[in-house]
């Protein structure tokens, strides 16, 4: 016999023992089988499944037991004022990275008040992942031109992917390692939320970062390896006045900021995210 929405609901109690959030979880793996939103699934609880419905529906049930993050079965997440596809090449985009966003649109738009509103700023996004800082920039601003780098040709592919969805047109990407992707030419602002969690730290064993990518998260030194590295390249592309932003470690705050100021920086500045916690350093280039 056919199975209903409600009841095909009900077989989400499965993912109880795994997810806090697994009602929820149930509702946008159905909806997603079904091609509907979770609105639909309340309004219409008596409408019958197709078999393979049903089908779909029960094997994102059992990928989700196995701890594998909703963004990758869904193959998409929320980021800013968009959705993006995403896939296990790619880092899921996480809401404290919209710090980094907020920031820098911020500084971009004093940069742009200082230089003349017509002026393009040429700005970098060293490791996109899955575009989501390097298209919020993008997006912001038609007259600016981005640059994405990332060292993973299955990383750049779902980004330009990304780009082509959002029509967003002022955006380049480029396979490289940090710097070495770039133009001989001085820069507006630099950007990256580069890899930056510890080898041996346990939160590589929990959740959704168990099945990212390694090289997207994890770092030597303590996490603290490429961004050292992306420090000490990015002030030879950095214009006069222009800006690095660096997303981080709770822990890395000291760290960063020793960087940035022994590499010549000015104004160097901790921000915290929404949960208090130290996230984003920047600093300016005095050129
Ligand atoms: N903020 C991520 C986490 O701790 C790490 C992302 C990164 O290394 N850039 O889950």
């Amino acid at each position: 016999m056919a199975e209903t929405i409600e009841q095909a609901l009900v077989r989400a109690q499965t993912l109880r023992s795994g997810s806090d959030s697994w009602q929820l979880d149930g509702e946008l793996l159905l909806a997603h089988a079904l091609e509907k939103t979770r609105e639909y699934l309340h309004t219409w609880p008596a409408r019958e499944l197709e078999a393979e419905q049903l089908l779909a529906y029960q094997e994102s049930l059992h990928r989700r037991q196995q701890g594998e993050p909703i963004a990758y079965i869904l193959g998409k997440k929320e980021f800013w004022d968009f959705e993006l596809a995403v896939n296990s090449r790619v880092l899921i985009p996480r809401p404290e990275t919209e710090l980094l966003v907020a920031t820098a649109l911020e500084l971009l738009a004093g940069l742009n008040a200082a230089v003349g509103y017509a002026c393009a700023l040429n700005i970098v996004d060293l490791g996109t992942g899955s575009g989501a800082i390097a298209l919020a920039l993008a997006r912001g601003n038609k007259d600016w031109l981005v640059t994405a780098v990332d060292i993973s040709e299955p990383a750049l592919a779902i980004a330009a992917a990304n780009a082509k969805s959002l029509a967003v047109g002022n955006i380049e990407f480029r396979q490289a390692s940090w710097c070495d992707g770039l133009d001989a030419i001085e820069y507006d602002m630099i950007v990256a939320n580069p890899p930056y969690v510890a080898a041996g730290d346990s939160h590589l064993q929990q959740a959704d970062l168990k099945f990212e990518p390694s090289i997207a998260l994890v770092a030597d030194e303590d996490g603290l390896t490429e961004l050292r590295k992306i420090v000490s390249q990015s002030k030879n592309f950095l214009k006069k006045d222009a800006w690095l932003l660096l997303e981080h470690g709770f822990n890395q705050k000291r760290d960063v900021s020793r960087f940035l100021q022994d590499a010549g920086f000015v104004n160097v500045e901790c921000k915290q995210d929404f949960a208090g916690l130290d996230r984003l350093t920047s600093g300016q280039w005095p050129g």
